[in-house]
């Protein structure tokens, strides 16, 4: 059932005012940030027969249109990547569908319908990726202290612009360290932003590329944020070689033939890149210092919940 008074206090609300005046600021200092680089935004894709395999998601959001099967977007990953057969560096406000379990209504970081800041750049490595990234955050967060100080004080959020570079722990470390919750407690512990380097390849999907030289070790990264908020972003480098892509899918047991169509680009030919993908409402959540990503946007969408 819609709980119609409960969204009309949401919406009356100072507190969701204040988020989306922010957010709007996070966007258009991201745009500035990204423009200033050479980065070029492109428009997002909604529906395509290829989108995220997402393993663990297991409802796949899919329409029927002229006999056509479409994919609903969980990330743009693969146009992303055959977007730079066109244009060097690209990013785009990509919104994404995901049906998590119900049973994250209340993980306060998780909506199904959420938007990502896209990011790829052709050649680049993972260290040229991240320190984009570092300069992104501690951009926008040097512009939203400049720009919107009112706003940061309602919340009572007194934000420090993130020293660069940003700490960095391996995968391996951050598990030996604090176990199979090493997310949340790293987190919780930390006071900047802190990279998660060097995920094992059973738990990410097949597009990360793999160290040549170490069987089973992915180059790519997450960043997670300070005092308990989690992840940011995850990303890394990227397989674009048509024969270890087609074994990465084949490892997945997802079957090539739902990967068709991207394959036949990596058979043209793709180029080396690295990229990243941040969630919009999370970093509003972060920088308003909220508890329930639910207070972020417009129209937030809860697992398990009716949405508008
Ligand atoms: P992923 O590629 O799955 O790591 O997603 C990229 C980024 O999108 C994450 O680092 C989050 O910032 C954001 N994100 C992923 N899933 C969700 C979700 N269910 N709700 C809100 N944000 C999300
Ligand atoms: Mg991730």
């Amino acid at each position: 059932m819609f709980k119609i008074d409960e969204y009309l206090s949401l919406l009356r609300s100072e507190k969701l005012k204040r988020a989306v005046r922010i957010q709007s600021e996070i966007i258009h200092h991201s745009r500035n940030f990204l423009k200033q680089k050479g980065f070029i935004e492109i428009l997002p894709v909604i529906i395509s027969p290829i989108t995220d395999p997402l393993t663990d998601y297991r409802i796949r959001g899919e329409i029927e249109c002229y006999g056509f099967k479409y994919q609903i977007t969980k990330s743009m990953i693969f146009h992303k990547q055959i977007s730079l057969l066109s244009v060097p560096r690209i990013f785009s406000f990509s919104p994404n569908v995901r049906i998590e379990p119900a049973s994250r209504e209340r993980s306060g970081r998780h909506l199904i319908e959420f938007v990502q800041l896209d990011i790829e750049m052709k050649e680049a490595g993972r260290d040229e990726i991240m320190q984009l990234g570092e300069g992104l955050l501690a951009h926008i967060v040097e512009n939203i202290k400049a720009n919107c100080e009112p706003d940061l004080e309602f919340f009572h959020r007194d934000l420090k612009i993130p020293e660069q570079p940003f700490k960095k722990i391996s995968y391996q470390e951050a598990l030996r360290r604090y176990g199979t919750d090493y997310e949340i407690e790293l987190s919780k512990r930390a006071a900047e932003p802190i990279w998660i380097l060097d995920f094992p390849i059973e738990g990410r999907e097949f597009y990360d590329r793999e160290y040549s030289d170490q069987s089973g070790i992915l180059v790519d990264m997450d960043l997670i944020y300070p005092e308990g908020y989690g992840e940011a972003l995850s990303g890394g480098e990227r397989e674009y070689q048509y024969e270890k892509i087609k074994k990465r899918i084949e490892m997945k047991e997802i079957g090539l033939k739902a990967y068709e169509i991207y394959l036949k680009f990596a058979e043209k030919g793709l180029f080396p890149s690295a990229g990243f993908g941040i969630g919009i409402e999370r970093l509003t959540r972060y920088i308003c210092g909220l508890s329930h990503i639910e207070e972020t946007r417009m129209f937030a969408k809860l697992p398990g919940v009716l949405g508008l």
